[in-house]
């Protein structure tokens, strides 16, 4: 089997060899794309896709090519820019535009048209210009910014005896806290929906007021765990909340690995687990001054660095 091949191939390769691969197996995913867009273009100069019987070219790339909607509709967007622009070439075979903000642009450019102010070539490629390099996301924030949508009123509905749909417009500032908040959560889980995060905001919200006014009526349970408990993850059952507070505060909420050959901090506060700095295999103890705090790619990393592959991959896995 040729995969399995491969897969041992890469295994014998050291991290040097791995990133050159990488960056090579990008750059051939990046040139597949654009020659994908070229053989489209001429699909669609010839209508080939009618020979298919396929009315236009998006159902051909749907149902004879295999794509779904979504990657057809960014293909077929891309290529009416590179028609467009063909200008834009090298950006696209860089890698500085992906397909993503080629189609949030075209869709755009495609707005602005209907709207009687079409743009001119210099207008969409100084567009495209500042969109090199942007993610996905920066390029939606940058598209809002120019066409300014109207905010709409809050609205809550029963959708039935149990359930309400509530529609509300979010301040950046509010999102930004409910993204962070399911980060936080998420250490232990692998997937959070926003009303987790907003339930579990709302119980300590509540429970803070509740607190608050009502001190002298109110029976806190003595057994409550700090959350914090919950969001650190530790591979030792034996450390205790105290001193997992401790390292939180210490290291800030975040990765304290330091990549040795640059002296840069990782610094993520995603995923973030104790670890034991000498491991305790080797006789490393649960003190305060033996344990940091990691995420879980660093923590996984500093095990293969001092155990080896073979024996960790099980574990990681
Ligand atoms: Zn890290």
């Amino acid at each position: 089997m040729k995969d399995q091949t491969e897969i041992l191939r890469l295994k014998e390769l050291c991290n040097t060899e791995l990133f050159k691969e990488a960056k090579d197996s990008v750059q051939a995913e990046t040139n597949a794309t654009l020659r994908v867009l070229y053989i489209l273009k001429e699909i669609e100069r010839r209508r080939a896709f009618a020979e298919k019987n396929y009315p236009s070219l998006y159902e051909f790339c749907i149902e004879y090519l295999g794509y779904k909607k979504g990657a057809a509709y960014r293909r077929i967007a891309a290529l009416k820019a590179l028609k467009d622009l063909p200008e834009i070439e090298d950006k696209i075979k860089s890698g500085r535009l992906d397909l993503m903000t080629l189609t949030q642009a075209q869709s755009y450019f495609s707005q602005k048209q209907r709207h009687h102010e079409p743009l001119a070539k210099e207008q969409k490629l100084e567009i495209l210009n500042t969109l090199e390099n942007k993610s996905s996301r920066e390029s939606e924030e940058f598209f809002l910014k120019l066409s300014p949508q109207e905010i709409p009123q809050e609205k809550l509905r029963p959708i039935n005896s149990e359930t309400f749909e509530l529609r509300i417009a979010l301040p950046k500032v509010v999102q930004q806290k409910i993204e962070k908040l399911k980060m936080l959560m998420g250490a232990n889980k692998s997937h959070l929906e926003t009303i987790d995060a907003l339930n579990e905001a709302l119980d300590i919200a509540i429970q803070s007021y509740e607190k608050k006014y009502k001190a002298s009526e109110l029976k806190v349970s003595a057994t409550k765990v700090p959350a914090l408990g919950k969001i650190l993850k530790t591979h030792s059952q034996y450390i205790s909340v105290h001193t997992k507070r401790r390292i939180w505060r210490r290291d800030q909420g975040q990765c304290s690995f330091i990549d040795p050959l640059n002296n840069h901090q990782c610094g993520s506060r995603f995923r973030l687990e104790i670890d034991h700095i000498t491991p305790k295999a080797l006789g490393g103890t649960n003190d305060f001054t033996n344990l940091r705090l990691v995420c879980r790619a660093h923590n996984q990393f500093a095990a293969i660095k001092e155990f080896g592959m073979q024996k960790m991959e099980r574990f990681i896995n």
